[in-house]
């Protein structure tokens, strides 16, 4: 499909040996043939590497031990089952841990574990930058440099669960329970791939993340809302961030192409949707969108709507144009916002201390691009 707002590159060349990451069970077993495994096999095939990929988190060909020998001969040939390479490892006086990961041809991308006592949850990336320049955001900063496979959206995954030591995937409680789709990049300009890697990971034969415990979200790109909930089912946050055009034409420029009417709207289609929950993002920016006028208006503008409202701190970053608002205006939004009955929980800010927090990621992929000399 072509359309008006289809991004830039391409995922990266693909290494010379094949990835598995990231392919959906056929395309495993449309592999396994081209493998030479006889048809009557490949199904059986295919299913236990997935097993020993995403269940098991195995990470040699050797050792999948259900495999026949010779079969994993061949794999080892020409498949590749590489993560990304973990550049470093953060962790936040809270918890909070931040991985700098690296594909194959060099560029990075940031990934971030949040735990909370019972349950933890991945902020996953899905562009190295972002072509959408929102005015408070660190990522906003970085130009786009390309789009993410599913192999590397899903290769985050694999390295979190690899640090946590969740191999194979626990039946019950996990540290690693939920996925948030809120790192650098818009995921809805790189649905495609996005889209592919939620496929593996909602599958209960591996990875295993129920749709309820994934929350996407996105700036607002409108003919994409829909399709969130009808093809993958699952969560949906929205960053908002302002009740009017003026100003969120200047916070979140894509509002200029899909204005707040467009983007309320397809917020009702997709609730119309059985179960499917809605969170409005609106992150709090002293004296800019924190007024009590601003909390009734956008009370207004949810009328009807099945939605939450998380007010996000502003996060602050090297230069950044804004401050966050004092505590007292949140609490006052956010008592305007309770009292018309949506839940308006205000975020803690989590790992703060190592750059973790929302909006607060970015990599050096702009000045590797803009001055090869001086990175090198
Ligand atoms: N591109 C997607 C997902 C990544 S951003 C989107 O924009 O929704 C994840 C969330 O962090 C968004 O709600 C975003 O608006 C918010 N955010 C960005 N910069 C921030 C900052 N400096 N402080 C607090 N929240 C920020
Ligand atoms: Fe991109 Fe989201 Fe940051 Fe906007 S807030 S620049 S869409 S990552």
């Amino acid at each position: 499909m072509t359309t008006a707002y289809a991004p830039v590159l391409p995922p990266a060349a693909a290494t010379p040996r094949a990835s598995l990451i990231g392919r959906s069970q056929a395309e495993l077993h449309a592999l396994l043939g081209a493998l030479g495994e006889p048809e009557r096999q490949a199904g059986l095939r295919a299913r236990q590497l997935w097993h020993w990929l995403y269940y098991r988190g195995g990470r040699d060909f050797a050792a999948m031990t259900t495999l026949p020998v010779d079969l994993r001969r061949r794999l080892e040939q020409a498949c590749s089952i590489a993560r990304p390479e973990v550049v470093q490892e953060q962790l936040s006086a809270d918890g909070t841990r931040k991985w700098l990961l690296r594909f194959g041809d060099r560029r990075t991308v940031e990934t971030v574990y949040i735990p909370e006592p019972d349950r933890g949850a991945l902020c996953l990336s899905t562009q190295v930058g972002c072509s959408l320049t929102c005015s408070f955001c660190h990522t906003g900063t970085m130009p786009l440099v390309r789009n993410l496979g599913a192999a590397e959206i899903i290769g985050q995954i694999l390295v979190a669960r690899d640090a946590l030591g969740e191999w194979p995937v626990p039946a019950g409680a996990r540290r690693l329970s939920h996925l948030v789709v809120m790192g650098m990049g818009e995921p809805l300009l790189n649905y495609h791939e996005t889209a592919a890697a939620l496929r593996i990971a909602m599958d209960a034969d591996g990875l295993g993340f129920a749709r309820r415990r994934i929350t996407l979200s996105t700036s607002g790109i409108v003919p994409r809302i829909e399709a969130v909930g009808r093809e993958l089912g699952v969560g949906l946050a929205i960053s908002l961030h302002a009740v009017r055009d003026e100003l969120r034409d200047q916070l979140v420029p894509i509002n200029r192409k899909w204005n707040i009417a467009a983007l309320l709207e397809a917020c009702r289609v997709y609730a119309a949707g059985a179960d499917r929950h809605l969170t409005f993002e609106y992150v709090m920016l002293d004296g800019v969108n924190d007024s009590a006028a601003d909390a009734k208006e956008l009370v207004r503008l949810l009328c009807g709507l099945p939605a939450k409202v998380n007010l996000i701190p502003f996060n602050p970053w090297p230069g950044a144009p804004y401050r966050c608002s004092p505590p007292e205006r949140i609490r006052a939004f956010a008592a305007i916002v309770a009292r018309a009955g949506y839940p308006a929980p205000v975020r803690t800010p989590r790992g703060p201390d190592i750059l973790a927090a929302c909006g607060q990621l970015k990599t050096a992929s702009e000045r590797r691009r803009k001055s090869p000399a001086r990175a090198a």
